[in-house]
């Protein structure tokens, strides 16, 4: 397969190519709409990223989107090298870095939350889908001893350091987790995951065979409303969820919702958090009237992009200090 994204050069600052045959119109995965507003035109790498408001829901999302085989390269091959400011240096978790960047706080802060909903108990078994370096797992282990933990992660020198981290399994996709035939899962946890996934109503839904009975899925994404930097645009996000369009979401999906609020995590965007269960009644789900549109987070997006000169400044200096 060509390669879509150019891989930066070592110890630059990230600069890739968007191979714009790769990209497709795509239409809204929560209301099938195909008629969107312009919100934005550039992103934080100034690879010319469309952002738009979708005219039927309201959901805000990059559209055009690579392919879906552009993005599983992307993924498998750059993503890690081409977000290294975010991540660890030379591209290998250390525990340096997880202290460092507070991944362990976040992640216990997390865990804690879900200790005193009940919703994390001993002797469970626990699916984190984009694991990462396992930060996530390793709370769980640590709070909810005898758990069975699974990572997906496609990574595999993060796959690999998960498993030593946190003691847990890995696979590095959901179709290699369903071969394995894994046992029923009591809880899901999907941390600033969903928000990259080209198909989330359908990744949701492919959750549902492998779930215990009662199981609950943890979500958490960036909350669009507090959006303040044009940092939160770019290519990893095809999607900014506000609270209505994530509710949206999961019960397109067929899920109930037991919680969602909005949260500041330590050094990490303004988020919302919800926990959901499949839904008792499916068929209410289904029927349930549609969600208003109130354009939540058009505002933010527009005001991000209004100052993209200023951003784009600052990254060229960096550039020519480098
Ligand atoms: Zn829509």
């Amino acid at each position: 397969m060509a390669d879509t994204f150019t891989r930066p050069p070592p110890k630059q600052p990230a600069s890739w190519s968007l191979d714009r045959s790769c990209l497709e119109q795509v239409p809204c995965p929560l209301c099938r709409g195909d008629r969107f507003e312009r919100l934005a035109t550039t992103d934080r790498y100034n690879m010319g990223l469309i952002t738009v408001g979708c005219l039927g829901c309201g959901l805000v999302m990059t559209n055009p989107q690579p392919t879906a085989e552009a993005l599983d390269d992307f993924y498998a091959h750059h993503y890690r090298h081409f977000y290294s400011d975010f991540g660890p240096r030379d591209g290998i978790p250390t525990e340096e870095h997880i202290r460092s960047r507070r991944i362990d706080r976040r992640c216990a802060v997390t865990a804690d939350l879900l200790v005193a909903r009940d919703e994390l108990l001993p002797g469970m078994v626990v699916l984190d889908i984009g694991a990462a370096e396992g930060s996530m797992l390793k709370a769980v282990g640590d709070r909810a001893p005898g758990t069975r933990r699974i990572a997906i992660e496609p990574n595999p020198v993060f796959g690999r350091f998960a498993m030593a981290h946190a003691g847990c399994e890995w696979h590095a996709s959901l179709a290699d987790l369903r071969a394995s035939l894994p046992p029923p899962i009591d809880l899901v946890i999907i941390n600033h995951v969903l928000e990259h996934l080209k198909h989330p109503v359908q990744v949701l839904e492919s959750l549902k065979p492998l779930l215990a009975p009662n199981a609950r899925v943890y979500i958490e994404v960036p909350d669009v409303l507090e959006y303040r930097k044009l940092k939160m645009l770019h290519i990893a996000h095809l999607y900014h969820f506000s609270s209505d369009s994530l509710a949206h979401l999961v019960t397109n999906a067929g899920f109930d919702v037991h919680l969602i609020e909005k949260y500041a995590p330590a050094k990490h965007p303004h988020s919302l958090r919800c926990v959901v269960s499949v839904a008792t009644d499916v068929a209410a789900t289904r029927d349930s009237p549609a969600v208003p549109n109130r354009r939540a987070g058009w505002s933010a997006v527009t005001a991000c992009a209004r100052h993209a000169w200023f951003a784009h400044v600052k990254r060229w200096l960096r550039n020519v200090a480098a």
